[in-house]
């Protein structure tokens, strides 16, 4: 069955392609009938994206993917139904995003090491004034011919141990809990089966967020593979999470799966909706 609630998304205000008019109306094309839009360490886009999406009829969930360091690991936590004027939110995301411009600098120079030229002001340009990311500095090397596409790029370059990585601390995961907590929102580990840690090290992230507050985990999400929906499902019962999905539609040149085809979670899950009251009575699968 394929899910009509979709709580993972990105805008041109973090390095998804389209601006959050264009997403929104995209999803309704495609029958999302509740989208979240979750950019990176941003909120920007969101009031724009609700009143494209209430336009439409559709139900529109606030939402951020917060970048945090974890054991020396890069890990995302969504926060779903924040209050994006929440000031220690606002106040947090606005230092990572200032750490973002300082990263930046720190991957052109690694960059210029094997002799790109001029990818600060690529990257920038393809930021489009939104968040400066690495998918940006991804942009900018396919249009320089150094890779073919954006995986091709996260395999050869940006990455730890390849040319043009530069290592950078993020909100820790108490920070990132805690502001989407404070914000009245339920905080989400973002595609886990996309960390690469072992099976102890895992339960011992899922135990910490749990400690912390954290409430569910992204069981269907585009960059998991079927096994991963039973490992994480499975995980979540263990843990008494809930479970949420999510496309984490970029753009179609990025996309791992289009909009609105993204699978329902498999029915052992408490989806993180359960007790939303707008979602009640709602149809939320489709063949
Ligand atoms: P950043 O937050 O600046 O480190 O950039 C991370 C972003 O790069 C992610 O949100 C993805 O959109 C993109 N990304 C990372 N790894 C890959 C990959 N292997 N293939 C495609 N996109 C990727
Ligand atoms: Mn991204
Ligand atoms: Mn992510
Ligand atoms: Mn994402």
């Amino acid at each position: 069955m394929r899910s009509l609630i979709d709580l993972h998304s990105h805008s041109l205000v973090s390095d998804g392609v389209l601006t959050p008019t264009a997403l929104v109306n995209y999803a309704a094309e495609k029958g999302v009938r509740v989208l979240a839009l979750t950019d990176h360490d941003d909120v920007d886009g969101l009031p724009e994206a609700r009143t494209v999406a209430e336009s439409h009829g559709m139900q529109f969930i606030n939402g951020v993917e917060i970048s945090v360091t974890w054991r020396r690991r890069t890990l995302h936590i969504v926060g779903l139904k924040i209050d994006p004027y929440h000031p220690p939110l606002v106040e947090g995301l606005a230092k990572i995003r200032a750490g973002r411009h300082v990263r930046a600098v720190g991957i052109a120079e690694a960059l210029e090491k094997i002799g790109v030229q001029g990818a600060l002001e690529g990257a920038y340009a393809y930021s489009k004034g939104g968040i400066i990311s690495r998918t940006h500095f991804a942009r900018y090397l396919i249009e320089k011919g150094y890779a073919r596409n954006t995986r091709a790029v996260f395999k050869h370059y940006l990455v730890k141990g390849k040319p043009g990585y530069f290592e950078h601390h993020w909100a820790t995961l108490e920070e990132a809990v805690s502001w989407i907590v404070g914000a009245g929102g339920i905080a989400v580990i973002a595609h886990p089966g996309r960390y690469d840690i072992g099976r102890v090290t895992m339960l011992e992230l899922i135990h910490e967020f749990r400690e912390l507050g954290g409430k569910a985990i992204e069981v269907v999400t585009g960059s998991h593979t079927l096994d991963q929906y039973k490992i994480f499902a499975k995980l979540a019962n263990q843990f008494s999470l809930a479970a949420s999905i999510g496309s984490d539609y970029h753009g179609k040149q990025d996309a791992y799966i289009d909009m609105g085809m993204i699978q329902s979670l498999p029915e052992s899950c408490l989806p993180v909706w359960h007790d939303w009251p707008e979602l009640q009575g709602m149809s939320l699968e489709a063949h």
